[in-house]
C-alpha cells in the first residue's frame, strides 16, 4: 500500500469519529440549553491553566482523549456571554444555528478572499441585505471583518483616500504632505477609533473630542465652532464620525444633525453602529437611529446584537468606488480570469486589507433565513424592554442610583454612599466570583459606575427581579468586608508595631 501522510483518518477510523463528534455535538447543544443553568463564569483552576503550558507534542494522540481534555479544561472556564446574566460587555450571546452554520462553513473550508465560487454571491448577498436594512443604494459595498474595530479602521483609510484622491497617498504616504486631515468624533467615541488615527498615520491629535450633553450625544453646535475654527486656522477638516449606541451608555449622536454638517462642510460621515445599528430591525427603535442611512459608511458587528458566533464585523461604504479606490490592488496572482475559477469582477480582498478570509457570510445568512429580521428586531428590542425594567427597580432600591441616561439596552448605576466607587468595584468582582452575574466597571464622569448591559436573547424580565437580589445581597457584603484601605492602614499598623 502508497505510505501517505494524510491527516483524514484512517479508513476503518471514520465511523468511530462520526460517532464521538455526534456526541461532543449533543454535549455542545445541551450545553446551550442549559445556558442558565451554570454559573456565568468560573476562575479556571490552577489544574486546568497548567493542561496550556505544555510542551509542543511530538506524537499523535487520540482524538476523543483530546475531546475529554475540552470537556473537562476547556468547556467550563468559558468568557460566560452564553448566560442570560452575562451582561459586562457588548457581547452577543450565540445560537445553536449560528454554531452548526460555522461549523459547516468550516466543513467546506472556502478561502473567501476571491475567485469564482458560491460563498462569494453568500457574501454580496449579505451587503446587499445590509444596504437595504440601512437605507442604502442596492450597489452600496460591504465587507466581512473580525469587528468594528478594524471596520472602523477602514472607515477612515476610505475616508483619507477620498479626501486626498488627487495626492496619491497609497503611492506617496502621508510624509512631506502640506494639510493636516483633522476628523470629529464625540467624547463617547470607542477608543478604537482614536487608535484609527494612530494607524493610519493621520495622528490621534488630529482628532477632536467634541463635548458630550448630559444625554452624551455630541453637541452639534461644538462640533460646527471646531469645524470653523480648524479652517481657519488652514487645516482641512475630512470626517465625522457619529456614535449610534455609545459603548458606556448606549447613547446615540443626533445622525441626521451630523449628516447636515457633513453634507454642508463637504466631510465624510461615517457611523461607527459597533451595535447601535442594528436597531434599525425594529420598527420601534429603528427612529431612534434616524440620519443612518445618509452615512457615508457605517461599522457593526453581527456578533453583538445578531448573536452570530464570534467574530462578525461589518463595513459598509454607500459608494463602491470610493470604497474600492482605498484598496483595490493588482497583483499577478490575483488578476481575474474571463472564466473558471478565477473569473469574478469585484473581489473581498479589493476591498479590505486581508487576502485570505474565512467563509463568516454563512453563519449570518442562517441566522437571518433561520429567525427573520422581524423576530430578531423582536430581540433587540427586547433587551431595551428589559433595561428599562432593571431601570426602573434601580431608580425604586434604596442602596443603588443610575448613573446615566438608558437610551438602548446599558443600565450604568453606582451606589449611593459611595463616592469613590470602591463599593461598585468590589460588587462587580464579587459577582464574578460566585459565577451570579457578570457585569462590568466604567469610570462615568470621573468616577467608577456598575455597568450591565443587556444584549443576551436568553435574558428575562424576572432574571432582572432576581439580579436585583443579588445586588442588594452584594452590597451588605461589600460593606461589611473590610475597605483595601483599611487593610492597608491595618497592615502599616501591624508593621509599625
Ligand atoms: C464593541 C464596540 C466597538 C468595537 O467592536 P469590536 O467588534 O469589539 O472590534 C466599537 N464601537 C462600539 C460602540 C462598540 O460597542
Amino acid at each position: 500500500m502508497e505510505m501517505t501522510s494524510e491527516i483524514d483518518l484512517d479508513p476503518e477510523d471514520w465511523d468511530k469519529f462520526r460517532d464521538e463528534s455526534h456526541r461532543a455535538l449533543d454535549r455542545m447543544i445541551d450545553y446551550l440549553r442549559h445556558a442558565r443553568e451554570r454559573p456565568v463564569w468560573r476562575q479556571a483552576p490552577r489544574e486546568a491553566k497548567a493542561r496550556f503550558c505544555q510542551d509542543l507534542p511530538v506524537a499523535r494522540r487520540d482524538f476523543s482523549e483530546v475531546l475529554a481534555d475540552f470537556e473537562k479544561f476547556i468547556k467550563p472556564y468559558a468568557t460566560g456571554n452564553t448566560h442570560p446574566l452575562f451582561m459586562g460587555w457588548a457581547h452577543g450571546a450565540g445560537t445553536p444555528v449560528g454554531m452548526i452554520a460555522d461549523m459547516l462553513a468550516a466543513g467546506l473550508n472556502a478561502n473567501c478572499g476571491g475567485r469564482n465560487h458560491i460563498a462569494i454571491d453568500v457574501e454580496w448577498q449579505i451587503a446587499s441585505w445590509m444596504a437595504q436594512a440601512f437605507g442604502f443604494p442596492p450597489d452600496a459595498s460591504g465587507i466581512f471583518v473580525t469587528g468594528s474595530s478594524i471596520a472602523n479602521f477602514l472607515s477612515l483609510l476610505v475616508a483619507r483616500e477620498h479626501a486626498l484622491e488627487s495626492k496619491n497617498v497609497r503611492l506617496n504616504g502621508l510624509q512631506g504632505m502640506a494639510g493636516q486631515l483633522i476628523a470629529y468624533a464625540s467624547r463617547e467615541v470607542h477608543n478604537c477609533v482614536r487608535q484609527a488615527m494612530e494607524l493610519s498615520g493621520l495622528g490621534a491629535s488630529n482628532l477632536r473630542l467634541i463635548d458630550a450633553d448630559e444625554r452624551r450625544t455630541m453637541r452639534i453646535g461644538e462640533l460646527d465652532k471646531a469645524i470653523t475654527a480648524d479652517r481657519r486656522a488652514g487645516l482641512e477638516p475630512f470626517l465625522v464620525v457619529g456614535t449610534a449606541g455609545s459603548v458606556d451608555t448606549g447613547a446615540i449622536d443626533d445622525l441626521d444633525g451630523i449628516a447636515d454638517i457633513a453634507d454642508r462642510e463637504g466631510l465624510w460621515f461615517h457611523i461607527d453602529g459597533a451595535f447601535g445599528a442594528l436597531a434599525v430591525l425594529s420598527p420601534r427603535l429603528k427612529p431612534l437611529v434616524k440620519g443612518l442611512e445618509r452615512a457615508d459608511s457605517i461599522a457593526f458587528d453581527f456578533h453583538k446584537w445578531l448573536h452570530v458566533p464570534y467574530d462578525a464585523g461589518y463595513f459598509l461604504v454607500r459608494d463602491p468606488v470610493a470604497h474600492r479606490r482605498a484598496f483595490a490592488a493588482e497583483a499577478a496572482y490575483l488578476s481575474r480570469a474571463p472564466r473558471g475559477l478565477a473569473a469574478g469582477d469585484i473581489w473581498p480582498c479589493d476591498l479590505g486589507s486581508d487576502l485570505s478570509r474565512g467563509f463568516r457570510a454563512l453563519k449570518i445568512w442562517f441566522t437571518i433565513e433561520v429567525f427573520g429580521t422581524e423576530r430578531l428586531g423582536q430581540c433587540i428590542e427586547q433587551t431595551c424592554r428589559i433595561a428599562q425594567h432593571l431601570q426602573k427597580r434601580i431608580e425604586a432600591s434604596e442602596t443603588f442610583f443610575i448613573r446615566a441616561p438608558v437610551t438602548l439596552n446599558i443600565v450604568c448605576f453606582g451606589l449611593k454612599d459611595d463616592p469613590d466607587g470602591q463599593l461598585a468595584r468590589e460588587i462587580v468582582m464579587d459577582l464574578h466570583e460566585r459565577g451570579e452575574a457578570a457585569l462590568s466597571v466604567t469610570i462615568l464622569d470621573g468616577t467608577p459606575a456598575i455597568r450591565a448591559a443587556i444584549f443576551n436573547h436568553r435574558a428575562r424580565r424576572s432574571d432582572m427581579d432576581d439580579f436585583i437580589e443579588m445586588l442588594e445581597c452584594a452590597a451588605r457584603r461589600a460593606k461589611q468586608a473590610p475597605r483595601p484601605n483599611d487593610v492597608l492602614a491595618a497592615s502599616l499598623k501591624n508593621a509599625g508595631r
